[in-house]
């Protein structure tokens, strides 16, 4: 025969180990919410008391003797005395859980609700203390058996009159929490309630403690689970846009994945163009805000079953249904938006974008390929400009990836396998007609096939590989210069290219200066040549290379000159040795380039700078060149690039007979 008491006795010693339990885990810092986490502690402090002492009720109830008779009054007043406090104890959770605090002041929301429920909890308190004297609730007689007073009902009615007060409040504010949260706090009056009529039902059992109890348990796993959510969310979130993050994009489309609802979407990626001149002219900080006005009037656009975030910098992520891309596109066409600068000024600017669309046509397609296909999209139509702002991925584009992806992975190859060699272009004096320096030229010998630079130089700077082939070149070099010393050779300065993607590195001066000390060769045979930057670095980080290539002991020039990039502010802030003219400059013999050409000439021999002219062809334009001062001459007038035994030869005899 199954005894229901001990079965009773044994579940309220477990939950209020239970509720103890849960107290330490909410001191261990369960969530990061600290006035939460402090309730949940104390209301299962609570809890576990009030079950512990409904236990030790019935442990000790009818049992003759002083501890007893002590153990089932101090029980009992206890019980009583919590089931009043803990009205007390879910007003200030309810309080907390809509509107962050609790204060019993005039910025207390439904102050009056609030009062009355203190007062109700404090006033049920001192009854219970009452009670002690006049019975009114219960009596303990001699045998120290308990027996329910005529005011019972009262001790009930308090609790539940507070706790319909609590949840009248709840229910007017139940949209400033999840519909979850207010179903865990209305368990605070349905359990007991519930409990309460079971009570009726069965004497002797104190189910509406329990109710009470097992209310304080949901709340302990709801605020845990809570907490959880409210980190993910963050972890998903931009803090600067408040747009969802890269993450949760990808998350996105791998709940999709696999569904031919997926096919419905297609994936904008867009940023926006010129954004930089708005963080150089109002500063980062208004920039950051002219981005999070931006994204929340686009978000607008964006129904609830597509997607926006924010991807990095001025670039973001759109995933939406096909037959709205039209409409969007057009949208992200110009976006106005108006902010207030850090001066307080109003100021309104039109936004457009650059966009890569990538139309989803394979339900199994992963997240990184949806965006990286948009993303590549994006790469093209930043790349045309303004002709051409958007750009879709198609299956000829994806194509031509694919073959520069190929085409990438071999270079690379080939650079390991050390497929590259220099070739030489003599630089001369036209007025000795003599041979004075010489530039190397990287060509890939590519199964026996010779590949110029046009192939492979720009592909190479975009992955970077551009900086190995350099220092390449560079070893290369060194070692046909031994050669030709061993060979007796008078030698003149070989000048080598160095791409402006190696200025990222500082240390730059100091790994050349080892390579070419380590070969032994004298460093005034090497001449670093580098075309002038204006976009990707500050003139300092060249100036700087520049210093301290000079400081090692090793000569510069400035390449291409006179092409679209130059400044001549360059040539006054940077201490090169040589500037050469770019071919352009010579090919073309109008009368205001020929001017402009002079002028430079002139400038640049006023402060010093030795002067070799590129891309000479002809016999005109060596005289031209020659009145205005410009003696040292590469083209192919005099020697197109060799191959380094060549180039040998040429060293034995310097000599042109033109
Ligand atoms: P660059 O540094 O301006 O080199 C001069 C280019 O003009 C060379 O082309 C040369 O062959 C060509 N050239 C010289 N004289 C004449 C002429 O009279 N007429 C014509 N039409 N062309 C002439 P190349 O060898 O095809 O190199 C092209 C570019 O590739 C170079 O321009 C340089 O910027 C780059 N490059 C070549 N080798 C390397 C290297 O090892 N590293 C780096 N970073 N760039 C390199
Ligand atoms: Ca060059
Ligand atoms: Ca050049």
């Amino acid at each position: 025969m199954v005894d229901i008491l001990s079965i009773h006795m044994a579940f309220l010693l477990f939950e209020a180990i239970f509720c103890f339990l849960s107290a330490i885990l909410c001191v261990l810092k369960t969530s990061r919410d600290k006035k939460a986490r402090t309730v949940v502690f104390i209301l299962n402090v609570m809890a576990g008391v009030l079950i512990l002492n409904d236990f030790f009720g019935y442990v000790f109830e009818g049992r003759p003797g002083r501890f007893p008779a002590f153990m089932v009054y101090s029980s009992n007043l206890i019980v009583f005395l919590l089931c009043d406090l803990f009205l007390t104890g879910i007003l200030v959770y309810t309080s907390i859980v809509l509107f962050g605090r609790f204060r019993l002041s005039k910025e207390q929301p439904c102050r009056i609700r609030s009062l009355l429920v203190v007062l109700l909890s404090l006033s049920g308190m001192a009854l219970v203390i009452v009670s002690q004297f006049t019975g009114m609730y219960y009596t303990i007689d001699e045998s120290n058996l308990y027996e329910r007073g005529k005011l019972f009902p009262l001790s009930v009615a308090i609790p539940v009159v507070g706790m319909v007060l609590i949840a009248s409040i709840l229910l007017q504010h139940r949209k400033k929490t999840t519909t979850y949260r207010v179903l865990t706090i209305l368990s605070f009056i349905i359990l007991p309630l519930l409990g309460f009529l079971f009570q009726l039902l069965f004497y002797g059992f104190t189910y509406m403690d329990i109710g009470i109890a097992l209310a304080v348990n949901i709340v302990f796993v709801e605020n845990i689970v809570y907490q959880n959510q409210q980190i993910r969310i963050a972890e998903r979130t931009d803090v600067r846009t408040g747009l969802a993050n890269e993450h949760s994009c990808i998350e996105w489309i791998r709940t999709r994945k696999g569904k031919k609802e997926i096919l419905d979407y297609a994936a904008i990626y867009f940023d926006i163009s010129r954004f930089s001149s708005i963080n150089r002219k109002y500063g980062a900080n208004t920039g950051n805000r002219v981005l999070s006005i931006f994204a929340a009037s686009f978000a607008r656009e964006i129904a609830p079953d597509e997607f926006l975030g924010h991807q990095r910098g001025d670039q973001f992520i759109a995933i939406v249904h096909k037959k709205n891309l039209d409409k969007i596109l057009k949208k992200l066409s110009e976006v106005r938006v108006s902010f207030t600068d850090d001066t307080g000024k109003e100021n309104d600017v039109h936004l457009s974008v650059h966009a890569g669309v990538y139309e989803i046509e394979n339900a199994d397609i992963s997240s990184e390929a949806v965006i990286t296909y948009a993303a590549t999209a994006l790469e093209y139509a930043s790349r045309t400009a303004s002709e051409n702002p958007v750009v879709y991925m198609t299956k000829d584009l994806m194509d031509t990836i694919e073959e520069k992806r190929r085409f990438e992975k071999k270079i690379r190859k080939a650079l390991e396998k050390g497929e590259f060699l220099p070739y030489y272009q003599p630089k001369v004096n036209s007025r000795a007609g003599k041979l004075c320096g010489a530039e190397a030229l990287a060509r890939w010998n590519h199964k026996g096939e010779l590949i110029r630079p046009a192939e492979f130089i720009s592909v190479m700077e975009r992955n970077e590989s551009i900086c190995d082939l350099d220092m390449y070149m560079l070893r290369a070099v060194c070692k046909d210069i031994l050669k030709w010393q061993e060979k007796g050779l008078a030698i003149p300065p070989i000048s080598i290219n160095f791409s402006r993607r190696n200025l990222a590195d500082p240390d730059l001066a100091e790994k050349i200066d080892k390579v070419v000390t380590e070969s032994g060769i004298p460093k005034e045979l090497i001449e670093i040549e580098i075309t002038e930057t204006v976009d990707e670095f500050p003139i300092s980080v060249m100036k700087a290379f520049v210093d301290d290539l000079r400081s090692r002991g090793y000569s510069s020039s400035i390449d291409d000159f006179g092409s679209a990039n130059s400044s001549v502010a360059v040539l006054r802030e940077i201490a090169f040795d040589t500037v050469k003219i770019d071919k352009g400059f010579i090919d073309h013999d109008l009368e205001k380039d020929l001017t402009i050409l002079d002028h430079i000439i002139k400038m640049a021999r006023s402060i010093g700078l030795k002067i070799v002219a590129e891309g000479v062809e002809q016999e005109a334009q060596v005289q031209k060149l020659q009145s205005f001062g410009a003696e040292t001459i590469q083209g192919y007038y005099y020697d197109r690039p060799m191959p380094g035994e060549k180039m040998a030869e040429r060293l034995a005899d310097p000599y042109y007979k033109k």
